[in-house]
């Protein structure tokens, strides 16, 4: 699949008609860790693709044009990257386009955290655990549905405790950065859908205890962690505040909070910084709030 949609994008460099509209970057300028959007405003699109670090992403068309949501990792290194654009219209016409993104690098914070050695070192019959759950969410965490999402909010009023990307030093050993960001809830608080989906996963997970993964379509889910009680099904479909359960301390935690983190096409990428970028783009695109 992939190779087809490669042969096609390169047949469709050799062509150049003009055209009726305008591709531009919600922001020509995003941090590692961050989502770039890519947005077309105009006549409507057949079909449309990008690509970005050698991986070639689609354009989902819309009412007033078309979006593409581009995962910028938290080890992207910073530089210029050039995004090459093919646009497809109804009449078969296409059009390239080059844009340039400039990435740059965030220094984030260092955590140092004291937890019960079992949870910093598994012991080997852990170890299957961990593997067998990390393939689930894997597999979760790769699924492309159609666009769910409209708005987006946070999960939780409550402040942050804990910021996406922090460094952590777990009992004295450096480990993987903080794949989301933390609220400081107290146990019970609801905790409501960041947007439209469908929940794709209801778990109860060695590293994230009782655990909600919302699936909001074009490879962007979202995952609640440390729940003391769930309160939707696998299947379910959300409305963006609906309440999917309540904030807890299973896991591994070391009090009641509630950890969020979200994953677009299989890259995490900072939970507060996409609920910005939506809320810029709700605004470009005139949706409400
Ligand atoms: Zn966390």
């Amino acid at each position: 699949m992939m190779r087809l949609v490669l042969v096609l994008f390169i047949s469709l460099l050799f062509t150049q008609p003009a055209w009726c509209g305008e591709l531009t970057l919600l922001s020509r300028q995003v941090h590692n860790g961050e989502v770039a959007v890519l947005l077309w405003q105009g006549e409507p699109l057949s079909f449309g693709v990008v690509r970005f670090r050698n991986e070639v992403l689609y354009l989902y068309p819309d009412a007033d044009g078309a979006v593409a949501l581009l995962p910028v990792g938290l080890n992207v290194p910073a530089g210029d990257y050039h995004l090459l654009a093919a646009l497809v219209d109804l009449h078969g016409q296409t059009t390239t386009t080059e844009l340039v993104l400039q990435v740059e690098y965030k220094k984030r914070p260092e955590e140092h955290l004291t937890l019960p050695e079992r949870m910093v070192t598994p012991v080997a019959k852990d170890v299957d655990r961990i593997n067998r759950e990390s393939y689930l969410l894997q597999e979760k965490f790769a699924l492309q549905s159609p666009r769910f999402w409209t708005t987006f909010e946070r999960p939780v009023d409550e402040s942050v405790s804990g910021v996406f990307g922090e460094r952590r030093i777990l009992n004295g050993k450096p480990k993987s950065p903080h794949s989301g960001t933390d609220f400081r809830s107290p146990s019970g608080t609801p905790i409501r859908s960041i947007s439209n989906g469908r929940v794709a996963l209801v778990a109860d997970l060695f590293y994230t205890g009782q655990t909600v993964v919302v699936d909001h379509g074009e490879g962007l889910l979202s995952l609640y962690a440390h729940l003391s009680k769930v309160l939707v099904e696998q299947d379910h479909e959300l409305i963006v505040g609906d309440v999917l359960g309540q904030v807890g301390s299973t896991g591994r935690s070391t009090g009641a909070h509630l950890h969020l983190t979200v994953k677009l096409l299989g890259e995490r990428v900072d939970p507060l910084a996409l609920l910005a970028t939506f809320e810029k783009l709700n605004q470009v695109k005139g949706l409400d709030q």
